[in-house]
């Protein structure tokens, strides 16, 4: 088959990525792909969830009204009219990515693929073969052994975005990203939500002081957590399910989302066949994502690092880049930002302050938390949580940015800039934040961090 400067097998957010810089470096490409161009994210991950909690947000936003003065009432939440939304906004976005791959020259080939060695791919009968090979093959939701996934009453946010009416009572195995950004939408949905960590915490991958204004922000939703014992297993009833944890606590419910964690789809890929070398059930990869196969690299869920779209974005850029003879930065793992959509929302990047005590001993750090009750906006969106900011001491720039509140992941962008510019609070201080905007609260708290304090008692 046609011969070419890069295959890629996998067409998620790595993979795609890949390709539309590969070819817009002039390379000739070949993205073989499954299912669905965009993959897990724009399908089945990041585009449905978000449009999930954007309805949920308008439902509180009703809910609440009151308290703003404005009269409405909450009639009930209409889930095909919302899977209607949500499709639509997936749809948009998936033809506007088909028609980008075929403005770009791409050669995007539909079927499943089989990595064979050396730098080909064999789709059917046919094999392409190029001088490098991009594997992009992404990730599958996890369960945990013995725990059967019957997709009605024990279900993966595979089927969860897919609900046609919203459950009563729903249990949530796994308190990280997917499970409390369920546990959100449900809530403002009108369901009864309980949350089961097996870790001291929710979020626990999240600075602790994340952890614990989540935990105390869903209480004050009526979300239920049970946080720090093991999930023992779960029987079906007529009605749905009860889950029993190891001391013995058991819950009833109409469903349980299992969301503890995703597998990468690195088996029966023809991987091992042909002598890759795994970490565990990743590939394993250098600095620049290449494997210890010539010319052959992995992106995405499949390698190490969060599991996260732009990570993939990130990657496949590097990885095109690098194949066409460019010399692209090395991808710093800690300055890719984190954002878990829930209401409140958490955001952010570089170290935690446990792991930058750690790293860098308490004594040479500073830092601040800083109150959004102080923040103009954040009271007139009647939002609480904190902007906490870690920086070196004596002059030395930002380890850590951590925030929670109403819509803080769009105050990432200027935390990741500060950090990755290795800013310090003293470089922050000076510039003004409009005002009344959420992101003053990050002037703010530079400016605190940096001895001259605004709106902070000293
Ligand atoms: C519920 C949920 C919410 C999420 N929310 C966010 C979010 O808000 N923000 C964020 O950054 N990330 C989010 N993620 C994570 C994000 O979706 C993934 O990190 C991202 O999709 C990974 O990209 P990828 O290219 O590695 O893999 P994928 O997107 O999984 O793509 C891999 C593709 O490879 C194809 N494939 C696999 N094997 C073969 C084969 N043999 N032949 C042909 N094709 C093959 C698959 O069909 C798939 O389309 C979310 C994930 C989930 C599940």
């Amino acid at each position: 088959m046609a011969n070419y400067d890069l295959v890629i097998l996998g067409a998620g957010s790595g993979g795609y990525a890949a390709a539309l810089r590969g070819s817009q470096l002039g390379l000739k490409v070949a993205l073989i792909e499954r299912d669905v161009l965009g993959g897990t994210c724009l399908h089945r991950g990041c585009i449905p969830t978000k449009a999930l909690l954007h309805a949920a947000e308008i439902a509180d936003g009703v809910r609440e009204s009151a308290g703003f003065g404005v009269q409405a009432t909450l009639q009930g939440i209409d889930m095909p009219q919302v899977n209607t939304y949500k499709d639509g906004v997936v749809s948009r976005l998936h033809k506007g990515l088909q028609g980008l791959v075929k403005h770009r020259g791409v050669d995007y080939i539909t079927g499943d693929g089989k990595f064979v060695a050396p730098n080909s791919v064999k789709v059917g009968d046919q094999v392409f073969t190029g001088k490098n090979v991009v594997l992009a093959t992404g990730s599958f939701p996890k369960s945990i052994p013995g725990l059967e996934i019957d997709g009605k009453f024990v279900i993966t946010s595979e089927e969860a975005i897919k609900l046609d009416k919203v459950p009563g009572k729903v249990l949530i195995l796994g308190g990280g990203v997917i499970g409390v950004e369920f546990a959100s939408v449900w809530r403002s949905f009108g369901a009864e939500v309980t949350v089961i960590e097996g870790l001291p915490r929710l979020v626990p991958a999240e600075d602790e002081a994340s952890s614990k204004a989540l935990d105390r922000a869903f209480r004050r939703r009526g979300i239920n957590s049970s946080v720090g014992v093991k999930f023992a297993g779960v029987e079906k009833t007529a009605k749905g399910i009860i889950a029993k944890l190891e001391d013995g606590k058991t819950f009833e419910a109409d469903l349980m989302l299992v969301a503890v964690g995703r597998g990468s789809a690195t088996r029966n890929q023809g991987f091992e066949e042909a002598g890759l070398q795994f970490d565990g059930e990743l590939l394993q990869v250098n600095d620049s994502l290449q494997t210890n196969l010539p010319n052959v690299y992995a992106v995405g869920d499949i390698v190490r690092g969060p599991q996260l779209a732009h990570k993939g974005f990130q990657e496949g850029i590097f990885v095109a880049e690098h194949i066409a003879g460019l010399n692209p930065r090395i991808i710093d793992t800690l300055a890719i930002p984190r954002v878990t959509y829930s209401e409140p929302e958490i955001a952010s990047v570089g170290l935690t302050e446990n792991q930058a005590k750690e790293k860098f001993g308490a004594e040479n750090l500073r830092t601040i938390q800083y109150d959004l009750a102080g923040n103009g906006k954040s009271q007139i969106l009647k939002t609480a949580g904190f902007i906490k900011l870690i920086a070196k001491k004596d002059g030395g720039p930002f380890v850590g940015i951590h925030m929670v509140g109403a819509r803080v992941g769009e105050l990432l962008a200027e935390a990741q800039l500060m950090y990755s510019w290795e800013a310090a609070p003293e470089d922050v201080a000076p510039y003004l934040h409009a005002h009344p905007t959420m992101s003053e609260s990050m002037g703010e708290a530079a400016m605190a961090l940096s001895g001259k304090p605004l709106h902070v008692h000293d």
